[in-house]
């Protein structure tokens, strides 16, 4: 085992800025709810199959502390989280006071953090670090969006879950939607430090890159 400093520094070589589009590394998630569905072989297969190079893949079972680590603490992501719930709200008539006791977006953030914290750390989940052109914007795409119940059909959310904010906050919990992806590269950056040593990860070629 390469001691810490040693490790840092080989990461920061693996995550320096890519030389070329195809060099970009994401995170993902396989999320509990998708692990415990049986749809680890289907997730991963999409990623495959679409030409990105998965570099690192394991299960591993998070604790809460693992996930406060993996979410922003910032003021402004958690605001923006709880401005997700407030816009849902809105759409559906439901009451933030009679849900979450306020209407303030950074009070209802810190309640739906938790609410993820809690979804994340109820089971194992399988990381895996993806390589390939665009990475982290191809792995957003075949993923789809937050809300599976406007996930276009043909991107994993859209296909496995037909859950959304209205019924996840009704029921006080995170929307299932199977799949954490990162969303930039700095995301991307400090989520790959949290999950993965060097030796977990491999440098080899796939076949396209060889034609
Ligand atoms: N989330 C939720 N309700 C919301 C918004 C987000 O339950 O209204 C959960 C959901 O599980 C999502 C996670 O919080 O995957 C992180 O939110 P983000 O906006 O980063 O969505 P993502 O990047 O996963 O699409
Ligand atoms: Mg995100």
């Amino acid at each position: 085992m390469p001691n810490n400093n040693e490790k840092l520094n080989k990461m920061k070589k693996i995550l320096a800025d890519p030389k070329h589009p195809k060099e970009e590394k994401t995170l993902v998630l396989i999320k509990p709810d998708a692990v415990k569905r049986g749809l680890v072989g289907e997730v991963i297969k999409r990623f495959e199959s679409r030409g990105l190079k998965i570099i690192g893949l394991k299960m591993v079972q998070g604790t809460p502390k693992d996930f406060d680590k993996h979410y922003p603490k910032s003021k402004a992501w958690i605001t923006n989280l709880g401005n997700r719930t407030v816009e849902t709200y809105k759409k559906y008539n439901y009451s933030l006071k009679k849900d979450f006791g306020s209407e303030d977006p950074f009070k209802i953030g810190k309640i739906f953090r938790n609410w993820l914290i809690d979804l994340m750390s109820s089971g194992p989940v399988v990381k895996i670090l993806i390589e390939g052109v665009h990475a982290i914007d191809n792995v957003r795409k075949i993923v789809g969006d937050t809300q599976p119940t406007f996930a276009l059909a043909g991107t994993i959310r859209g296909d496995f879950s037909v859950d959304s904010a209205g019924a996840a906050n009704k029921s006080r919990r995170a929307i299932h939607n199977l799949i954490h992806a990162s969303g930039n590269k700095e995301e991307a950056k400090n989520e790959i430090m949290l999950w993965f040593t060097p030796e977990e990860i491999s440098d080899y070629k796939r076949v396209e890159e060889l034609i």
